[in-house]
């Protein structure tokens, strides 16, 4: 995966005023909407297992939450920097807004590498997190979430620390708990599968069968493996995905040409998650190097790793097949990029829609533990299939009536109910 050379913030602001433009936006709400209400930065010390103390960045970033308590998750990554938290943190704010849920956006992040730290230096790091930021979190301020490599037993770590620290029983603090713990069914799945909900409806729209249709994914963390094999289950073909390596610093395209294996690729991974090569190799893969994900003789591209990947850099070995981009990870396309998706017809599911069904579950796994009664794993899935659905075909309408490319029909679907927000609680 490419080195940062975009900042994502600017990116995010980019798109924002685009679009504030389009629906002549007044001064005070479009300064108040492009950049975070509310920021933190902090640092953790954290005992390390060999008794040395290791000092760790962390943030807390609420960009809005007039229509509701901010929402998002927790970035563990190197790389992590206060302008991509801020970013994303921005990006969610748009999300709960286009699937029309009653929360704002936020992130948070710390700047580490789970991979390279035992289980216990991880949850001394997820109890630090939570000490630092207590008074400026909960179920009724914000709401913490799972996102790039952290996972439910992080989610039960903070949450054990947030009670212990307020002494109560709060399950509405965070979500993406494990199952039976106050997690939901379906909150594993439901980010791939969103993406592939709003894929399905798109494809419809456009006369598709997924039967007939081939896919490249980037990734294969969580939306990736579950968007793959709701796609494989709805009868499309992925013929790539791509992974990083750990131990190399550097990703792999998986390819096997009559169609990937979920289960027989998770098979194959090493202990960091990484799918190691000379066990693909002999399950029949081949193994490409990092970009070709994206250069494959494909119907349907699904970025489903990182931010910054399809840029004006790479765009040329996107193949003139590629007829649709959906966007599962965040902010994977840079707005140069855009230009060259606009200019080459091809048609985008933008992330803060495709990927909006992991933060529509989360909601629901806050509306059952407020009932404190957990629905079946069937309900769940009906209930965000409903969400996605609609969201995807009131941003695609939009699109359609008004001529507007799918990203900014979608903003502009997603800042008007924010906008209105604000307004009505007499803040501008
Ligand atoms: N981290 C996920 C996202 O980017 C989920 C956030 C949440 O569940 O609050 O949408």
């Amino acid at each position: 995966m490419s080195v940062l050379t975009y900042n994502p913030y600017e990116n995010a602001q980019a798109q924002f005023d685009r679009v504030a433009d389009i629906i002549r936006l007044d001064d005070a709400t479009r300064q108040l909407l492009r950049q975070p209400m509310r920021e933190y930065h902090f640092l953790i010390p954290v005992r390390m297992d060999d008794g040395s103390t290791k000092v760790f960045k962390g943030f807390r970033v609420q960009h809005n939450d007039a229509r509701g308590p901010a929402k998002g998750g927790i970035r563990f990554h190197p790389h992590e920097t206060a302008d991509t938290v801020r970013a994303l943190a921005m990006w969610m704010t748009w999300k709960c807004s286009a699937v029309d849920i009653p929360l704002g956006g936020g992130k948070g992040g710390i700047i580490c590498d789970p991979r390279n730290m035992s289980d216990g230096e991880q949850e001394r790091l997820c109890r630090g997190w939570v000490r630092q930021i207590v008074r400026n979190v909960g179920p009724n301020i914000d709401v913490p979430a799972p996102d790039v490599m952290t996972k439910p037993k992080h989610m039960l770590w903070m949450l054990d620390e947030y009670e212990t620290i307020t002494g109560g029983r709060y399950p509405g603090f965070i979500t993406g708990k494990p199952v039976g713990m106050g997690g939901s069914l379906g909150r594993t799945e439901a980010t791939g599968y969103g993406v592939i909900y709003t894929l399905r409806e798109a494809l419809k729209d456009k006369g598709l069968n997924p039967s007939d249709t081939v896919a490249s994914i980037q990734g294969f963390g969580n939306v990736a493996q579950y968007a793959a094999r709701l796609f494989i289950e709805l009868g499309g073909t992925v013929v790539a995905v791509s992974c990083w390596d750990n131990v190399d610093r550097k990703a792999y395209t998986f390819r096997k040409k009559d169609g990937i294996n979920v289960d027989e690729l998770m098979g194959a991974t090493d202990s960091f998650g990484s799918i190691a090569k000379n066990k693909a190799r002999d399950i029949g893969y081949e193994v490409l190097d990092a970009e070709s994900w994206m250069e494959q003789d494909v119907d349907i591209l699904i970025p489903s790793a990182l931010e910054n990947q399809i840029t004006p850099a790479n765009f040329n070995k996107i193949s003139p097949r590629v007829k649709m981009i959906v966007e599962g990870a965040n902010g994977p396309t840079t707005p140069d990029a855009d230009e060259l998706i606009k200019q080459k017809g091809i048609y985008i599911i933008p992330d803060f829609l495709a990927n909006a069904g992991g933060v529509t579950c989360s909601y629901f796994e806050q509306v059952q533990c407020n009932m404190n009664y957990f629905w079946e794993k069937d309900e769940v899935l009906e209930k965000l299939d409903t969400k996605m659905t609609n969201a995807f075909h009131a941003v695609n309408n939009l699109a359609k009536k008004d001529d507007l490319y799918m990203r900014d029909a979608a903003y502009v679907i997603a800042i008007n109910r924010v906008a209105e927000a604000v307004k009505k609680r007499g803040w501008v």
